[in-house]
């Protein structure tokens, strides 16, 4: 716990100033780790006696991190107010229909790729990104187009928890701290109104992406045509970053097969079939490269790692890999792709290790080219600095710039600050992100809010329709709420006579909890189940 505080500030020993910032720098940062790190912060706080009945608390930032630290705290009962400078809770992914969003899958192979998260609230599961941003704020208000919708009588919408509603439009950024008072002074940078509290959580998330000065550059959150280019021919494509943004807009062009992102979890599946390329393996590779401290000599171990699992891959990820890439005709492939990286070899140990290795597999089959360089721009257009020499690119080259945030924490820390933030949090590897707390610590023993812990059935009624969407998107199945030999709720997958019946295989491929609750398995249609039929 007292770990979880300390990471969440940049100088925990001299700096006792009641203010926490959860993210942006740990390890593999995602939705998921995001809002575990969210409730560790909050759990530590009230564990270590660091927030007082009647504090005062600002969160900084409507995204995954702030709205459920947001939830904790006003379950609890404090007195917390969530600002966001933009019009809405994340609004920033909520459009993103050509980004695909999984729970776990940055973690792998340290964690189970599992499909549904396993949250006290907030659960969603893997899908396209605006399907998610749904089921998130589904579970904020009954109706997110109607948010004055409440029903008192059945209170599940965290909404109906809170002490006020989110404060749009509101750019907060730190003005001073009185050490007596020990109260926060923040201000609101368009029209100055102050606000003073007790705590606060900073939760700003990456800040602005940097474009090199180039507003024609897509943000990553922001639909893109890139599938449409990869199947048509003739394109020369620059992408330069070689961390999980730029990796993952490479296997789009690369992988027609790539599905947004969800062929990885096709490949981890294959992988999990045995090969030498198994979890153990990875897990041993990764962790020597964590050892090596010279991030070129690093990037230079884990290029040649991967390369060496590739020829022992087993057939059947082989074979998948080898019909989802890009179709060359006459053996050469239709577009020109360039990675750029700033390290001899793309293989940084911050980006996913699933997507490190469809790259160094992109690569073998020359289906892309690497080159080692600092991609930059000026007056006459985009060039690769190399060994002290400037390439200016092609006008016609279609140039993707992923280099991450300009500048993280503005209007909080000063660079110095920042640095020291990023050091202490990325220290601990990726514990910060691990359940610390059970589920049942955030929902009080008398809260009217669903707990699966302490009234099930509400729980999985609560959460049918999520399970409901779920499998039938992945399994074709559709699900009822039914209740187990002991009387205790689960969720019970079925074929339809209503709909073209998944093969039972497809079924059985489902996992055997959704959100906490037990999923049946039932192959079989029934007649009964045959009246069954309708979403709940
Ligand atoms: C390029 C890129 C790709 C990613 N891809 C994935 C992925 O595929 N899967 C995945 O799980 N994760 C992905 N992530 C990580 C994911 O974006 C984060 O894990 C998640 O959004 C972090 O949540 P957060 O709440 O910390 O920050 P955010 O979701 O960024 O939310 C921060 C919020 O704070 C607001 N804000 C900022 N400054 C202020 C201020 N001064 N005052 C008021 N409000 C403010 C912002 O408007 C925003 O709404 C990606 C991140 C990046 C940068």
């Amino acid at each position: 716990m007292e770990l979880h505080l300390k990471y969440a500030r940049p100088n925990a020993e001299k700096d006792d100033r009641p203010i926490y910032y959860i993210g942006p720098f740990g390890s593999r940062v995602s939705f998921q780790s995001q809002q575990r790190r969210a409730l560790n912060i909050v759990g530590s706080l009230i564990e270590m006696n660091q927030i007082e009945d009647d504090d005062e608390v600002a969160i900084i930032g409507a995204g995954l991190a702030g709205m459920t630290a947001f939830a904790a705290l006003s379950l609890q009962g404090y007195s917390v107010k969530l600002y966001e400078k933009g019009s809405g809770i994340l609004t920033l992914q909520a459009l993103s229909r050509h980004r695909y969003i999984h729970p776990t899958v940055n973690f792998w192979p340290h964690a189970n790729p599992e499909r549904t998260t396993n949250l006290p609230f907030f659960d969603w599961y893997s899908s396209d990104c605006p399907n998610v941003i749904e089921a998130l704020l589904r579970q904020w208000d009954e109706d997110p187009n109607e948010p004055s919708r409440k029903d008192p009588m059945d209170p599940k919408y965290i909404q109906q928890f809170t002490v006020s509603d989110p404060y749009f439009n509101h750019h907060m950024i730190f003005s001073d701290y009185d050490a007596e008072t020990r109260k926060v002074c923040l201000v609101e940078k368009n029209s100055g109104v102050r606000a003073e509290v007790n705590l606060v959580l900073v939760t700003v998330g990456f800040g602005v992406e940097d474009n090199l000065g180039d507003l024609g550059q897509n943000p990553y959150w922001r639909d893109d045509a890139l599938v449409d280019m990869s199947r048509q021919s003739g394109h020369d494509v620059i992408i330069s970053g070689a961390g999980d943004g730029g990796l993952i807009d490479c296997l789009r062009f690369t992988f027609e097969g790539f599905k947004k992102g969800d062929f990885a979890l096709d490949v981890i599946e294959a992988l999990g079939k045995g090969s030498y390329a198994s979890r153990e393996n990875l897990k041993s590779i990764e962790e020597a490269a964590g050892k090596i401290s010279n991030e070129d000599e690093r990037a230079k171990f884990l290029e040649r790692s991967y390369k060496s699992i590739l020829p022992k891959l087993n057939r059947s990820t082989k074979e998948m890999l080898s019909r989802a890439l890009v179709k060359r005709s006459s053996g050469k492939y239709a577009n020109r792709i360039r990675l750029i990286g700033q390290y001899s070899a793309p293989f940084e140990i911050g980006a996913a290790p699933i997507n490190r290795l469809l790259v160094a597999y992109a690569l073998q089959e020359n289906a892309i080219e690497f080159i080692n360089a600092k991609l930059d721009r000026d007056g006459d257009g985009y060039f690769l600095c190399i060994d002290g020499r400037k390439e200016y690119l092609e006008k016609g080259a279609k140039v993707i710039v992923r280099h991450g945030p300009r500048k993280a924490l503005e209007g909080f820390l000063d660079d110095e600050e920042a640095k020291k933030l990023r050091f202490a949090q990325q220290a601990p590897g990726d514990f910060a992100s691990e359940g610390s707390f059970q589920n049942h610590y955030f929902i009080p023993e008398r809260s009217e809010y669903p707990s699966l812990d302490r009234d099930p059935a509400r729980f999985a009624e609560f959460r049918h329709g999520l399970a409901y969407k779920f499998i039938l998107e992945r399994y074709g199945a559709l699900t009822k709420l039914g209740v187990d030999e002991q009387g205790r709720p689960e969720f019970v997958a079925y074929a339809s006579a209503g709909l073209p019946h998944p093969p039972p295989e497809k079924i059985e491929k489902a996992p055997d909890s959704i959100f906490g609750v037990p999923l049946r398995k039932h192959i079989e249609p029934t007649k009964a189940d045959k009246s069954a039929v309708g979403a709940p």
